[in-house]
Parts: C-alpha cells; structure tokens; sequence
C-alpha cells in the first residue's frame, strides 16, 4: 500500500472516511467502518501533536504508565478526551515492540499484555489464584512480571513477541487443533481458559473464566 498510495502515511493529509475505506478494502484488510474512523482520528492526533512520527510517542518516558499519563496530559491540555481512540497499553506496548525490532527505543515496556498471554500466564502455572480478577488488574501485575523475566533475554522482543502471537495464533485453535508438536509449553498447559468471549468481538468481557477448560488429548 505504501509504495502504491501514500495516503494514509502522509503527514497532515487527512483523507475522508470514504477514502480510507476504500483504500482498506483495496488492500483486502477487513476493518469495520467504525474502527476505520478511530483509525483517522488516531492518525490526526498523531500528525497533529507527535509530527506523524510515532516515535515521538514515545520519548521522554520508558514505561506503559508514564506514556499513558504523558497521553492523558496532552490530550487534557488540548481538550481531547481519548488521544489515541481504541489503543491503550496493550496496543502501546505492542508498537513499542515493533518499532524496537527496527530502531532501538529506551521504552521497557515491550510486552504486551493481552487476554491470551494472561491465559498461557494462568494455565502454564505462573500465575496462581482462585475466582476471578479483571483483565486490567491482571494485566497490571503481569506486566512487570513478564518484562523483567523477558528483559534476561538479550531478544527480549523476540520472547515478548513469541509469547504474544502464541497465545494469539496458538491458544485461539487449542480447542480443534492438536498442538502437541507446536507449542512449546504443551506438556505443562493445562489448556487455554474458558471466557465468555473474545473482546475483539466486539462484546468486552471484564474477566477471564474459571475454571480451565481441559485440552484435548495428545498424540505422542
Ligand atoms: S497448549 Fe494450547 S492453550 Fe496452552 S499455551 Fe499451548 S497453544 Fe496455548
């Protein structure tokens, strides 16, 4: 899409919603309209208050905390509720892990904490506990957790990311899928947790289910 129309990498240009639409169905990616939008107004803000350039979002702090402050002061002091609509730690940790696989940037927080990585986190044994806790709250005491065992690892992305797109492209398929041969932590899962729903169905979910869903059997 880049080297084809540069629309939407562009600085100040602000197509329409029609455009972007288009351009999105062009290039197959199925967004709804409505994420379409958030997308633009995230990219205005973005040109706006960081010069189109994302790692400005990042400068001057090195922690998902900080950054989300940093955020809510800018967007206080604009009269902006929302700075960035639809992303929040996750996302933020996320693209911070990204962009250090291309420059290096001084943000710690390149683990991104989402329901499935608090799953493995649960059914692999690192995470104790009984009932129920909101993702919030479980993503808050994993964070720290996981980024000062990943940050042992010179790669540290690398095992960020691996855990990230395991739990994303791996847990999502353990219900009808074997994965014996291809997950790395099998034998000690005792299988992906049972939730009411995805959030990114579109109907949010305020806490993963107890107790664990049973994998099913492995062919070894
Ligand atoms: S065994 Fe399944 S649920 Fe457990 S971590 Fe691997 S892919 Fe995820």
């Amino acid at each position: 899409m880049h080297d084809e129309d540069q629309t939407l990498f562009v600085q100040s240009v602000q197509p329409s919603l029609e455009k972007a639409t288009e351009l999105f169905r062009a290039y197959q990616i199925a967004l709804p309209v409505k994420d379409i939008r958030l997308f633009l107004e995230r990219k205005y803000h973005l040109d706006v208050f960081f010069d189109g350039d994302p790692l400005k979002i990042y400068e001057g702090v090195d922690n998902v905390s900080d950054l989300m402050k940093k955020l809510s002061d800018i967007g206080k002091a604009a009269g902006i509720k929302i700075m960035f609509p639809g992303a929040a730690e996750k996302i933020f940790s996320l693209l911070a892990m990204f962009i250090n696989e291309l420059v290096e940037i001084e943000f710690k927080d390149l683990v991104p904490i989402d329901v499935w990585v608090q799953s493995i986190s649960a059914s692999t044994g690192v995470l104790k506990g009984k009932g129920k806790i909101g993702t919030k709250a479980l993503s808050k005491q994993l964070r720290p957790l996981m980024a000062k065992s990943f940050s042992l690892h010179i790669e540290n992305e690398g095992a960020s990311n691996a855990t990230w797109i395991l739990g994303k492209f791996g847990c999502t398929h353990c219900n009808h899928q074997d994965m014996c041969k291809l997950c790395p932590v099998y034998h000690i899962c005792k299988g992906p947790f049972e939730r009411a729903c995805h959030h990114e169905s579109g109907n949010p979910i305020d806490a993963i289910q107890l107790p664990l869903k049973l994998k099913g059997k492995c062919e070894k």
